[in-house]
């Protein structure tokens, strides 16, 4: 480019030389312009040239030219052709990319912020009925209609998959995963989980078939059990420890069984629409009562601190088999002379019920699977405390159906927080119909 540069400089100083030389030997200015003018002319025509092939629709070869102008084509050509190359590329990784993404099992959508689909790969598009192109750039909701689906998107916390059965599609149960990026864009991932699903309810119905077979026996036993101990003289001390040990075995599969069922009808019942205004006062009151008795001589303190309008609404029964449990853990947990409190209030977050202690407390590494079934930090705290390890399960489900969930706060020898937060639409802010 220099060296054309250098020769275009050359050109423009030979023509205003010839056309000077000319100029002296007329004594004319005349021969100077029409030099000029010449030169201007041919540079305008290359520029038009120029910018005729610029505009072309069809990339055509470079025009001929010389000098500069055609070093400028040359190089303009080499240019588009780089930057056609680099697109070429760029469209293969798209090609492949979208090839790889339509080959999954799994569905991905895109969707804007407005919730119109931008892309669906072939998977999504089998498992939602969507149609290529016609569906792309309409909005997912009006494609498949689910107030479910509706309500979960519009909500906009995705931290928990949503689970669908799609009903035109063989009755399909499809998990709906969605991550933000962009200014609101939404990617979706769908999975289908009808196996899993089946599994999982086959898993539900057996512990309920089999918790509620095992309830009559266990009552007809624990009945013949109790008579036998009535009967059995004072003086047959071995016969009569092994009938009350018997006897309170039963007991215990008993309170199995019933937190079972409990759990299995917390889990599969749709949770109650009609909810009542619970009077959590008069509930809770009468809860520390009942433990009082159960700490019978280990001399705990328990303490209410609740408001005599404190209301939520919610199922009475399930809050209380809720608040119950955390209570009577406590008095499990916490030693002789301990410190039992019991609080409720309300904020604009919602109302919430608190139960702490000073006992035992738990290793914060073990709070996070604490709800799940059976599941003891310690195995020989339950062998002396005898509890069925499904309390806090039943917990954590009951705050579920109340659109609540569970707290838990602890420390290994210190105490234990317990704290039940229920969402505002749980307050009651006029005393209407009340249980409890
Ligand atoms: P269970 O009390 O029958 O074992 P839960 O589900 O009620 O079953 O509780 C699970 C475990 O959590 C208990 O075994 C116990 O180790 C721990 N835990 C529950 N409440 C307390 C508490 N207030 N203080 C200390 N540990 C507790």
């Amino acid at each position: 480019m220099k060296a054309s540069l250098a020769r275009e400089v050359n050109r423009i100083l030979l023509v205003t030389a010839a056309a000077a030389t000319a100029a002296i030997a007329v004594n004319s200015l005349w021969p100077l312009i029409i030099g000029l003018a010449g030169y201007l002319a041919w540079s305008t025509q290359q520029l038009f040239i120029l910018y005729r092939w610029l505009t072309s629709e069809e990339h055509t070869e470079p025009p001929d030219s010389v000098g500069l102008w055609g070093d400028l084509y040359t190089r303009l050509e080499h240019l588009f052709r780089k930057e056609k190359r680099a697109q070429n590329d760029l469209n293969a990784v798209i090609v492949r990319a979208q090839q790889s993404v339509n080959a999954l099992e799994d569905g991905v959508l895109l969707i804007d912020r407005t919730g119109r689909l931008e892309y669906f790969n072939q998977a999504a598009g089998f498992f939602l009925g969507l149609r290529q192109p016609q569906d792309n750039d309409q909005v997912l909701t009006n494609l498949v209609r689910d107030p479910a689906l509706f309500s979960y998107l519009n909500r906009g916390k995705f931290r928990d998959p949503l689970e669908l059965t799609v009903p035109n599609n063989e009755n399909r149960v499809l998990q709906f995963r969605v991550t933000e990026f962009g200014p609101g864009d939404r990617l979706i991932l769908l999975r289908d989980v009808t196996r899993l699903h089946h599994l999982e309810q086959m898993r539900k119905d057996f512990v309920a078939n089999v918790s509620h077979e095992l309830k009559t026996p266990l009552t007809v036993l624990k009945g013949y059990l109790e008579t036998l101990l009535g009967s059995v003289p004072e003086d047959q001390t071995r016969l009569r420890r092994a009938l009350s040990q018997m006897n309170q075995q039963s007991s215990r599969m008993e309170a199995l069984v019933h937190d079972l069922l409990l759990l299995s009808r917390l889990e599969n019942t749709e949770a109650d629409r009609a909810q009542q205004a619970v009077l959590v006062y008069g509930m809770l009151n009468r809860m520390r009562e009942d433990a009082l008795a159960l700490s019978s001589d280990k001399g705990h303190r328990v303490t209410v601190d609740v408001p005599e309008h404190a209301r939520v609404l919610g199922n009475p029964a399930e809050l209380e088999s809720a608040f119950g449990n955390l209570i009577t853990n406590a008095v499990k947990y916490t030693p002789r002379d301990g410190d039992i409190k019991i609080r409720f209030w309300q904020d604009d977050k919602g109302a919430h019920v608190s139960v702490s202690d000073n006992g035992i407390g738990i290793d914060p590494s073990h709070i996070p699977r604490l709800t799940e079934r059976f599941y003891r930090p310690d195995n020989s705290r339950h062998l002396q405390t005898g509890g069925t390890g499904l309390g806090l399960a039943i917990v954590k489900h009951v705050m579920i159906r109340h659109q609540g969930r569970l707290e838990i706060q602890s420390e290994l020898g210190k105490g234990s927080t317990f704290t039940c937060h229920f969402p505002p639409e749980r307050l009651v802010s006029k005393p209407a119909a009340v249980a409890g």
